[in-house]
């Protein structure tokens, strides 16, 4: 089976095409850029392609449909394509940002489906409308391929009430279905999974915290492998400090500050979402990497933006052991928590007191999966790089096998 992930931005879509039944091997990927442009940038290649080569052209992809039409294009081109004449796609997994309540688990799209995802519009305005987009784009170029909706929020709808109910008027949950969600659901079930097989272990009996760090970054408690906490919210605005989010404050600095400087609440979003976290702090950028090179020639607030960044995960991991009733393993993921010797070093240091001792060489090791703690260490912490595209049409195959056996 052949399965397409596609992943659409508000002017951005990325895809990966996997051969399912070869050891889920890549066959093409690729992203277009500036969508809506006069040009937009088309970056691609493929296992016909040498090693290193990757095709940069401008194309024409005025929407997300036109962009698909180049990307099926560029499938089937005598040299670079995987298809010869006819694309061969047994199915399209798309990633969704928000599925609201209704959606626990993956979902073969149908008219109700896209009815469900065009309700959350209103709670995910930057995410849910590019990819309805998306899905639409591939409904018209593929007409009778089957289409799957992965959802962000799926893996964390098993949190308990006491976990995803905020402290406010419980009516405004019944009215507008305000409560945590959380994110990165795919990331977080696929590194609880891959790290328990690395480590040999049965998910069902672990208690584990997984770390997506990233430009945006994200904590989750996976105890016996379901979700029962996560930082991120309604949006993905609340808990770890992030690239540009502020991530857990006190809700008064937002009437505050409206009141302060005159903001109102597109202003306000604005300045949560874009302007703070590492950005914001240091005043220097929000890339980590940029971050750290400022403070290590004596830069102070970058200094602070890195240790803040540092406690906040810190404090979560404190928590969420508190939540689960122990903790034995501690998960690294996303570009920070993959590439990051220091941040791992120090959100893990304060945790000694549990019985996490890190070995600064394996920490330092070249291995992108790998055991950092001691063999000595109570807790087991890891690395596993993530790789939610994968996870994505893993699901995409299981919902469209499952769809095919209901109808043999
Ligand atoms: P992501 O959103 O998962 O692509 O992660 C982006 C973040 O990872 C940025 O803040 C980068 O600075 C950070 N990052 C990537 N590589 C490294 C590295 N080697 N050391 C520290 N941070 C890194």
């Amino acid at each position: 089976m052949k399965v397409m992930v596609i992943n659409c931005g508000s002017s951005s879509l990325k895809f990966k095409l996997f051969d399912m039944e070869k050891s889920n091997t890549v066959l093409a990927e690729g992203v277009i850029e500036e969508i809506g442009k006069e040009k937009s940038k088309f970056k691609y290649k493929s296992k016909n392609m040498k090693k290193d080569e990757e095709i940069v052209k401008d194309v024409e992809a005025k929407d997300h449909t036109r962009a698909v039409e180049q990307v099926t294009k560029m499938l089937i081109d005598p040299k670079a394509g995987i298809f010869k004449d006819k694309i061969e796609v047994d199915a399209v997994g798309h990633r969704v940002v928000h599925g609201g309540e209704k959606f626990s688990k993956s979902a073969l799209i149908t008219k109700g489906v896209k009815e469900v995802i065009k309700d959350c519009f209103e709670i995910a305005p930057l995410h849910n409308p590019p990819n309805y987009s998306g899905i639409e784009a591939c409904e018209a170029i593929l007409p009778n391929v089957p289409q799957v909706a992965v959802f962000d929020t799926a893996f964390h709808q098993t949190m308990s009430k006491q976990a995803y109910i905020y402290g406010l008027p419980y009516e405004l949950y019944e009215r507008y279905h305000i409560r945590k969600y959380g994110f990165h659901g795919t990331s977080h079930e696929y590194v609880s999974q891959r790290g328990a097989e690395f480590l040999k272990k049965d998910i069902k009996k672990m208690k584990i915290v997984t770390c997506h760090l990233g430009n945006g970054a994200s904590a989750a408690a996976v105890k016996n492998g379901i979700s029962i906490d996560t930082s991120m919210g309604l949006t993905p605005l609340e808990g770890l400090v992030m690239g540009t989010r502020t991530g857990d404050m006190d809700p008064a600095v937002v009437t505050f500050l409206m009141r302060k400087e005159h903001m109102n609440a597109d202003e306000m979003d604005n300045l949560l979402n874009k302007k703070s976290g590492l950005k914001g702090i240091s005043g220097i950028s929000n890339d980590l990497r940029e971050v750290m090179q400022a403070a290590s020639t004596g830069n102070n607030r970058a200094q602070f933006a890195i240790d803040i960044f540092c406690y906040r995960i810190t404090k979560y991991i404190g928590s969420y052991a508190a939540a689960m009733g122990g903790l034995d393993t501690v998960i690294f993921t996303g570009g920070i928590g993959e590439n990051s010797v220091e941040v791992r070093a120090k959100v893990l240091e304060p945790l000694a007191f549990l019985g996490i001792k890190v070995d600064p060489a394996r920490n330092k090791s070249k291995e992108k999966e790998k055991v950092i703690s001691t063999a000595g260490s109570k807790i087991k912490c890891i690395v596993v790089p993530t790789n939610e595209e994968l996870m994505i049409a893993m699901k995409t195959k299981y919902v469209v096998s499952e769809s095919n056996n209901m109808y043999r």
